[in-house]
């Protein structure tokens, strides 16, 4: 749609309100105190900024006068900034008592400016004197993140009660046509922003509860906003939410209670490249119902954010990269809606003098009153622009957060990151003093930027397989028709059974339920496997790194054509839920590209020396034959990784799944062999351990990659070491086992976080994964906090078959394991106090998430790795003590560490001594080349899987020196570079 609106008359409306706006700072930018200036200097000085941010942000989590002292200390000591001030500053740190109460003043000063108090007379008064300016406004509860039921079911309360309590005090305000008349008559005075984030335990648009808990909770807002003639605004979150939150706010209006009442709107995010489908579709619905609704047009709060969750998934980034294509569907939009003035009542949520005088131009354009729209802006951040939108004559209406102060400090950093970037409208006027014709110009997108060539001759760079985005609907339905083909394809298979013994794969939420069956191998089998493998040998060492590469990269592109069935299977086979399955799939392929490429990378014979007279070649022959003995729990992926390393580089490979899960193995051989594999180089042998041990004992195998438990690993270092008759050669072990992994909690760690990311280590897959979190070390001073948060949490999980994605936490794998895992939680109730053991279903391997409190570093449950939905709690003194703990295991995989001093983060960097060590995270979930994975101890010995050194245990190296003179004669130089 062209822009229509006069480009002559926005100048001369904007270039008005800049006169008007630009005789006065605002707030912001007048620094008055040490803060204030802090922010001032941080403008230009990035390392400053960043120092200075997450300062604020951890202060809310220091309890005593020297933590802050310290913080201080640890932060800005680091900050190479020559101004005075800060030496002032850095003169004080190191009397932390004198310097901490002043701080958090002026913290609290500044909190104030951006927040009002919800209990108390600061927020009444705050809101009579907006009134008297006169602006509108709606109020932002803020807060602690939402964890878990109860939380969200407080927060509901706290949205009726503030509603409840500013109605009573509305009606003594005077009336005040320029806010509170519209077109179609009063407008409410009491206006709510909601988020639907905070209406349940954990926003998950994958889970079905998420969309039935949130549409109750709206229901009942909206229902007593409609009582008391309040408005209620449904905010927009991360990209991820956005579908969801669309879906739950038309699904809730289109219910005959809402038809007409309460005034509802809804925000909208120009940032986001797919924003103008969302506005149509919107208007298209309110005009289908007759309904009015209101949109607040922003450009959106969680631009770097939704570009590093983009880069981090391989997803395609939602929002534009360039800020002006941002103002410009801001302006584009801005039309839209105002052309929909029959149905929508839009707001414009901008601090952009540019973007607020287009709107004015083009409604008068349209033909809509001015009362027919409004401003908003943010309480705190640009009172001078809010002065001349007010002094002409429109409605403004100010975005104001409730709260707490110190709790509400993520809100204030988000506001003060946003409106201090050096595209910020208000940086740039007031800090920068930008010449108002470049402030005001229209706004000119670059072209859209050429993609990266790097896909242009040559081979395609090792990329990381995209996760399903179960945010999206489609991908959601999917996903559910493909469980129903999958189950339908192997009903359809058993009926055509036939006799002879079989391996049967079984459902373990259902165990009555053949997944598959397969013919398991016999010894006298793996023999002639053995044979088989042993004379194709030579001619798959022979076969170039190119071709064997080629394969590879051809079963990765059959596995991406086949990843739904794949994922749906696994599902099924080892109760994994929709995300862990798909996840699983995904690393597969990675495996199967990445060590693809790594071969290429190795492949080239090497020159280790240039010398005249002397040619010194190194290059890498594959060892031989290779055993592949994986475990059920990642029965893609792990199976996929050893496999692809032993081929990638030359050796024929015996593979031998685990017996819980050999339809995922037959499904790998037919993905390898559909990609060309000979049959030769790659046979597969169902069994048990029995197989497994059968390999590791023939005298003909050259080496052993093997991931699954300690005890099955020891044994098979000790068989694989021992010397066999006929046996030429040293085998060689590749060795991943358990852990045991630790979580520490500091005390001044940010909990919104630390307590969802130990609820997704602990019981992510019932706590089945070698790295999950079965052990979390607290400090004294979160211990109570965190765990009670944590207990709720984890109350908050659905124990089902993970077919229905309601289900958090699905089955254990087999009855052995159900049957060990219960006797672990016994032994817990005897040396250690349960706070959570959540019911599970009768039927299937269920076993309900449980929690120890207490639990002595030294006891079993402390040391052994469960394998299983147990997590232990223990208590440590200090930060050193808790590492000390940590480290006191004879497993070292993984760990995790939640803090915010840059001291304990350097000190776990260097102290914890794990294979993977994640801090500020969850601890699953490595992804190929990204976190090489692998552990120390008793966690393995092999050189981590999915990094650089991999593949260098499946070669042996060698090394060809040729004398090339004859008699002084030397062949012409060769190219030296
Ligand atoms: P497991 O040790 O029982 O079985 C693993 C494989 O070894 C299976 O294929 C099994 O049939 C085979 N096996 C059993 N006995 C054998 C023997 N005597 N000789 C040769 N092979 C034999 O392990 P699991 O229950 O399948 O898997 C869970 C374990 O794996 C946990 O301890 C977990 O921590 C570990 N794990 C480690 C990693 C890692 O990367 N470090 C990854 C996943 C799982």
């Amino acid at each position: 749609m062209a822009n229509l609106t006069s480009e002559q008359d926005i100048q001369k409306v904007a270039r008005a309100l800049y006169q008007k706006a630009a005789r006065q700072k605002p707030a912001l930018f007048d620094a008055q105190d040490l803060l204030g200036r802090m922010i001032d200097w941080s403008l230009d000085d990035e390392s400053l900024r960043v120092a200075l941010f997450r300062f604020v942000d951890v202060l809310p989590s220091l309890e005593s006068s020297s933590e802050i002292g310290r913080h201080l200390e640890e932060y800005f000591a680091r900050v190479d900034h020559a101004l005075s001030g800060l030496a002032i500053l850095a003169h004080a740190l190191h009397a932390g008592t004198l310097v901490a109460p002043i701080v958090r003043r002026n913290v609290v000063n500044l909190a104030r400016r951006f927040i009002a108090e919800e209990s108390g007379s600061h927020l009444p008064s705050v809101l009579s004197s907006l009134r008297q300016e006169p602006a509108a406004f709606t109020i932002d509860v803020v807060g602690e993140a939402t964890v878990s039921d109860g939380e969200a079911a407080a927060m509901q309360q706290r949205y009726l009660e503030l509603m409840c309590r500013l109605t009573a005090a509305s009606a003594k305000w005077p009336d005040c046509p320029q806010i509170d008349d519209s077109p179609n008559g009063k407008i409410p005075r009491v206006s709510l922003s909601v988020k639907l984030s905070s209406l349940c335990a954990r926003f998950d648009p994958l889970d079905p509860n998420t969309e039935a808990v949130v549409r109750q909770r709206l229901r009942e807002l909206l229902r007593q906003a409609a009582q008391l003639g309040a408005a209620v605004t449904v905010d927009m979150e991360q990209n991820s939410f956005r579908e969801l939150t669309l879906e739950i706010f038309r699904a809730v209006l289109t219910e005959d209670e809402f038809r007409d009442q309460p005034d509802a709107a809804i925000a909208l995010q120009a940032y986001l490249i797919d924003s103008a489908q969302d506005v149509s579709a919107l208007i298209r619905w309110a005009r289908g119902r007759r309904r009015r609704i209101g949109v607040r047009l922003v450009k959106g709060a969680y631009w770097d954010s939704e570009i590093a969750w983009a880069k981090q998934k391989s997803w395609p980034i939602p929002v534009f990269l360039d800020k002006a294509a941002t103002d410009a569907n801001y302006e584009r939009l801005s039309r839209m809606l105002l052309e929909a003035h029959d149905v929508i009542d839009t707001a414009f949520g901008s601090h952009n003098l540019r973007s607020l005088a287009h709107a004015i131009v083009a409604a008068k354009e349209i033909g809509v009153p001015i009362n027919g729209y409004e401003m908003q802006m943010l309480y705190g951040m640009a009172e001078p622009v809010r002065q001349a939108i007010i002094q002409n004559g429109q409605r403004l209406r100010v975005y104001l957060p409730a709260g707490e102060l110190l709790p509400g400090i993520s809100y204030l950093i988000r506001r003060l990151m946003e409106n201090t970037s050096n595209t910020s409208f208000l940086r740039q006027t007031y800090a920068e003093k930008k010449a108002v014709e470049s402030l005001i110009k229209a706004p000119a997108p670059a072209l859209a930027a050429v993609q990266a060539d790097d896909e242009a001759g040559g081979r395609q760079r090792f990329r990381n397989q995209a996760l399903i985005d179960f945010s999206r609907l489609d991908n959601r339905q999917r996903f559910a028709a493909t469980l129903q083909e999958v189950r339908g394809e192997w009903q359809r298979q058993r009926r055509r059974g036939s006799s002879g013994s079989w391996l049967e794969s079984v459902n373990p939420a259902n165990p009555g339920e053949v997944v598959g069956r397969v013919r398991p191998a016999s010894i006298a089998e793996a023999d002639k496997a053995i044979d088989k493998a042993a004379l194709f040998f030579p001619e798959w060492r022979a076969t170039s790194a190119a071709d064997r590469a080629e394969i590879l990269l051809q079963a990765a592109a059959i596995m991406r054509q086949r990843r739904w069935q794949l994922a749906a299977t696994e599902l099924f086979e080892v109760g994994k839920g929709w995300r862990e399955a798909d996840a699983d799939v995904c690393e597969a392929i990675d495996y199967l590209d990445y060590y693809a490429h790594e071969m290429l990378r190795l492949a080239p014979a090497r020159e280790t020396q240039q010398l005249p007279n002397e040619t010194n070649s190194y290059f890498y022959e594959p060892r031989g034959l290779a055993a592949v003995i994986a475990p059920w729990n990642f029965p893609l992926a792990i199976l996929t990784g050893m496999t692809a390393a032993a081929l990638a580089t030359g050796n024929c490979v015996l593979m031998k799944p685990a017996e819980q899960a050999p339809i995922m193995g037959a499904q790998l051989l037919e993905v390898l062999q559909s990609a060309g594999l000979p049959e030769g180089a790659c046979q597969l042998l169902q069994g048990g351990g029995d197989i497994g041990a059968h390999l590791v004992r023939s005298p003909r195998i050259h080496m052993i990659a093997f991931t699954g438990s300690r005890q099955v690993g020891l044994e098979i270092l000790r068989e694989a070491y021992t010397h066999r008759p006929g046996q030429t050669h040293v085998k060689r072990v590749v060795c991943e086992m358990g852990g045991k992994n630790g979580v520490v909690v500091d005390n001044d760690a940010d909990l919104d976080e630390a307590v969802v990311h130990v609820v997704d280590s602990a019981f992510g897959y019932q706590g089945q994964k070698c790295s999950a979190a079965s052990r979390v070390i607290l400090l004294p001073e979160v211990h109570d906090r965190f765990l009670s948060r944590l207990v709720d949490a984890v109350g908050s999980l659905k124990v089902g078959p993970p077919e229905n994605p309601a289900n958090a936490i699905g089955p254990v794998i087999d009855a052995e394991a159900l049957e060990r895992i219960a006797g672990y939680v016994q032994l817990g109730k005897q040396q250690a106090k349960c706070v959570v053991e959540l019911t599970a279903p009768q039927s299937g391997y269920f076993i309900g998430p449980t929690i120890f409190r207490d639990v002595d570093p030294k006891s079993r449950l402390a040391q052994e790795e469960i394998f299983g939905p147990v997590l232990a709690v223990l208590k440590a003194e200090d930060f050193d003590q808790a590492l000390a703990i940590a480290n006191d295991s004879e497993f070292a995989l993984t760990g995790g560490v939640f803090s915010r001093s840059p001291a304990h983060i350097d000190q776990a960097r260097r102290e914890f001594r794990v294979g993977n060590l994640y801090i500020n995270r969850g601890i699953t979930g490595a992804v190929v080349e990204r976190q090489p994975f692998g552990g120390l101890k008793l966690s393995g010995i092999g050189s981590k899987a999915g990094g650089p050194d991999y593949l260098l245990q499946f070669v042996e190296p060698r090394t060809v020196s040729e004398n090339t003179s004859r008699h002084g004669f030397l062949p012409a130089e060769r190219n030296r570079k």
